[in-house]
């Protein structure tokens, strides 16, 4: 009898890692995963690896040495998109910034940035799902809808004690399909949230006597009412958990990271909680923590100076791209390049299209180089980053004798070596 072999689905964050495959199957179709993994594992995908060097069909060694003269050229490159590669290549990547003088970020945009400003200024106390799913009696999703970004989320964290039965709670401004399911949904614009969440923490932090004082008159009473709800059912968990997304588009000033952080903090004073935040930003977890143990910050590093630097965002992609720091440009994507320009300034996708760029791309692609890249965890292996920040090996469905994006970059690492 042929085994059933079980894999992990990059389909999100989640990665699953109780996919069945019966390999023996002509048409084999996964088991066990929603719908947003059948629609992952049914994506086409090349039965075989291309690479260019100026739009014609090079060898591997061709577009190897291509690339290491682009980045020898150039007197600024740099490396984006790490969110895109598996640890492995990441970790390759990171070795070409610091042989080339090259900045090196995460990501291709200032997007979504802030849960790390927030950990750098305020930490954080968070759990793995596991962790999760056999504690926690309360969990509650502030304005965040995990049935559409990470369907099997619940059933993951689903607590079975049946003494203790785990409510579900949601924050939001609108129903949605994780409203449907849950125990309570406490409904609030997005303006008032945060206002709601410095109410919460007021009402936890003030002696029972001085909480009607402290509601001030810049507080409307309706937000009160609300808080002191939500502070009941937070203060009766005896293990609690909040996921989160961010809220609004800026990348680092957005206040509910800060502020849940801070709740999750006055919390522990009275019971337990732990906090997540629900990413989607693909392998960007695992990439900040690539940087953090080699360069000591965790994304936009910058080496002109023979050294790491970090400001702020000054050297993330988009801000090299938007202040024309850069003159060449190695990046990792998933999307077609439309799309990914798309998500630029005006003035960051000028200078894009102005610079020697060399792209790993699992879609054809314009650029000086292009490196064919697989999907992970069908025609690509490696490992990934969990939403908990736990490291899962991602393994290839199907196998393919496909260079690896880490075995390609570490060529040219290698070619950069040897010349330089
Ligand atoms: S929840 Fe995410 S990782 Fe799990 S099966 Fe669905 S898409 Fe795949």
């Amino acid at each position: 009898m042929q085994k059933i072999e079980k894999f992990i689905c990059a389909g999100c964050t989640l990665l699953c890692d109780d996919i069945e495959v019966d390999l023996s199957a002509d048409h084999w179709r996964p088991k066990n995963t929603c719908e947003l993994g059948n629609q992952y594992f049914a994506q086409p995908s090349s039965p075989t690896q291309t690479h260019f060097v100026d739009g014609e069909v090079a060898t591997l060694d061709q577009a190897v040495k291509a690339t290491a003269q682009l980045l020898r050229n150039a007197k600024s490159p740099l490396i984006c998109g790490l969110d895109q590669l598996s640890t492995e290549a990441q970790q390759v990547s990171w070795k070409i910034a610091d042989i080339a003088g090259a900045t090196i970020d995460t990501t291709f945009t200032n997007h979504g940035r802030s849960s790390i400003f927030s950990l750098q200024k305020i930490g954080k106390v968070t759990a793995t799902l596991g962790e999760i799913g056999s504690r926690s009696d309360l969990v509650v999703f502030w304005f965040c809808d995990p049935e559409i970004t990470h369907p099997r989320l619940l059933e993951r964290i689903h607590r079975k004690d049946k003494d203790q039965p785990q409510r579900i709670l949601v924050v939001g401004d609108k129903e949605t399909a994780t409203t449907k399911i849950a125990h309570r949904f406490i409904q609030i614009s997005k303006e008032n949230a945060s206002e709601l969440l410095v109410r919460v923490r007021g009402q936890l932090t003030l002696p029972s006597d001085n909480k009607t004082s402290a509601s001030g008159a810049n507080f409307s009473s309706a937000t009160e009412a609300t808080a002191s709800e939500l502070v009941k059912e937070l203060v009766d968990a005896k293990y609690g958990s909040i996921f989160f997304e961010q809220v609004t588009e800026n990348s680092r000033f957005d206040s509910t990271s800060d502020s849940i952080s801070r709740l999750i903090r006055s919390l522990n004073d009275v019971t337990r909680f732990v906090g997540l935040k629900l990413r989607t930003d693909n392998n960007a977890q695992s990439a900040e923590n690539v940087l953090a143990w080699s360069s000591g910050f965790p994304f936009a590093v910058n080496h002109n100076l023979g050294h790491p630097r970090q400001h702020g965002l000054e050297f993330s992609a988009e801000s090299m791209l938007q202040t024309q720091q850069c003159d060449a440009i190695l990046f990792a994507s998933r999307l077609s390049k439309s799309d990914l320009v798309g998500q630029l300034s005006k003035s960051a996708r000028a200078h894009f299209e102005s610079i020697p760029q060399i792209a790993f791309s699992t879609q054809a692609m314009i650029a000086n180089v292009q490196f064919q890249l697989g999907i992970p965890g069908i025609n690509e292996a490696g490992e990934y980053c969990r939403i908990d920040n736990i490291s899962m090996p991602v393994k290839k469905i199907k196998p393919n004798d496909w260079m690896s994006p880490e075995t390609i970059l570490e060529e040219i690492r290698q070619n950069l070596v040897a010349r330089s």
